[in-house]
């Protein structure tokens, strides 16, 4: 049993990011037994009823839920960074050479370690990972993704067209090698698996058919794939399945676009589209640093949330520009204010809604994991800002509970990240 003394903030009833209320809880006491919070109180209270607990002090600085990310590629943490290409150019000049050396399973295996120490050093603790291409890349992810601790869910990344030989597959060997992959990491800790094509770009009808049977036969796994990146994208996605109505149609004509679907980007949507997601309880991962990096666009965040399309946040490393979710909230608010009078302005609590439970409601997890409320997992980031530091002067001086949390958005990187837990464990510091 441990009690963990700190400023608590997160945002547990909300469900879209506009409006959203932030819980602030000042000399609060949080009581983790096996995992999972039993009570929240002040602090004092609690400290008092159970004298046998151990005591975990964080008060200095500030305790957010575990931040969720809802779209980051494993195979491309040595890319980051690659700048000025659009999506086709950069992914084949810097992404698709680099997921081709994942073929190797040592090399894949350093690549894991670095890949899991991003997303845990940024606070990270839940993250739905596009895996490799290739399945013994996959496995050493999910191995390194279960020795640390994370909740990750990830799959096999599987193609048949228009991209280097070595990284394209069959239909049949789709099925085989998902199958086999879901069997041993699917439900297995904290590990799920996802079905997860590329993009339709890169895959036939028989290809998408075969992710379908996947998903029929292994009960449970999430899908996820990309949508409307990038204008050259969706020209050519509309002329390989010219009897598509439109690029979502491309999936969901296959059965692949429902509740346990998550589509990365879809940063130039038609209403229909916008409909059909929301009709099918589909969720959309936004990621605001990668859009900018590529000059994808500016994401049409009002339009997701008056249609009802649920939204949540993805770093997309490498095409993004880091692990940290705290800077794609940031690079999110700052899009909206770029779109003038048709974009969504943004509160800190908004903010903090999109990088945590907005995450966890996408893969089915509000229920144990996307805020601090009794009967959740602990999974926890305690930011803390050394004496001096602008956020610790920033933190200091700050209005409100409501003040600080927009000051951790607007300085908070990384190094700010003095520990992370998952599920009662401490995962950093
Ligand atoms: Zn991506």
């Amino acid at each position: 049993m441990t009690l963990y003394l700190g400023t608590f903030l997160d945002t547990p009833d909300a469900d879209q990011p506009a409006g959203v209320r932030l819980r602030a809880a000042t000399d609060q006491a949080l009581r983790v037994v096996d995992g999972v919070i039993t009570e929240r109180g002040p602090a004092a209270d609690l400290r008092r009823r159970h004298t046998g607990d151990e005591v975990v002090d964080l008060r200095e600085g500030l305790v957010l839920p575990g931040l969720v990310d809802t779209h980051v590629h494993f195979p491309q943490v040595r890319a980051i960074g690659a700048l000025g290409m659009p999506l086709l150019e950069w992914l084949d000049r810097r992404a698709l050479p680099e997921e081709e050396r994942l073929a190797s399973v040592d090399y894949a295996r350093q690549v894991a370690t670095e890949f899991v120490g991003g997303l845990v050093g940024a606070g990270t603790t839940t993250a739905l990972v596009f895996g490799s291409h290739f399945a013994s890349a996959v496995d050493v992810l999910f191995e390194e993704v279960d020795r640390v601790g994370l909740r990750v869910t990830s799959g096999l990344v599987v193609s048949d067209r228009s991209l280097p030989e070595s990284l394209l597959s069959t239909p049949e060997r789709t099925y085989d090698e998902s199958v086999a992959l879901a069997g041993r990491w699917h439900g297995r800790g904290r590990t799920r698996y996802a079905v997860t094509p590329r993009f339709s770009y890169s895959a036939s009808d028989d290809l998408l058919d075969a992710c379908a049977s996947v998903r029929k036969d292994v009960p449970g796994t999430w899908f996820t794939s990309h949508v409307n990146e990038n204008q050259a994208e969706i020209i050519e996605v509309a002329r390989l399945f010219a009897d598509s109505e439109h690029y979502v149609d491309t999936y969901d004509r296959h059965g692949l676009v429902g509740p346990s679907t998550v589509l990365a980007h879809n940063v130039h949507p038609t209403d229909c589209e916008l409909a059909l997601l929301a009709a099918r309880g589909a969720s959309v991962a936004h990621c605001p640093t990668s859009n900018s990096a590529l000059g994808s666009g500016l994401f049409p965040l009002r339009e997701h949330v008056e249609h009802g399309v649920r939204v949540a946040l993805g770093s997309d490393v490498g095409a993004g520009t880091g692990f940290s979710l705290i800077k794609e909230a940031l690079q999110a608010y700052f899009m909206q204010q770029l779109l003038g009078p048709g974009g969504l302005p943004l509160a800190s609590p908004d903010l903090l809604f999109l990088a945590t439970r907005a995450g966890a409601l996408a893969l089915g997890l509000g229920s144990e994991v996307g805020d601090l409320s009794v009967g959740r997992q602990f999974d926890a980031v305690w930011v803390r800002p050394r004496a001096g530091d602008p956020l610790e002067v920033g933190l200091c001086h700050a209005l409100d509970a409501e003040d600080a949390l927009a000051r951790t958005f607007a300085l908070g990187t990384p190094d700010h990240v003095a520990g992370v837990w998952v599920g009662g464990d401490r995962v950093k510091g």
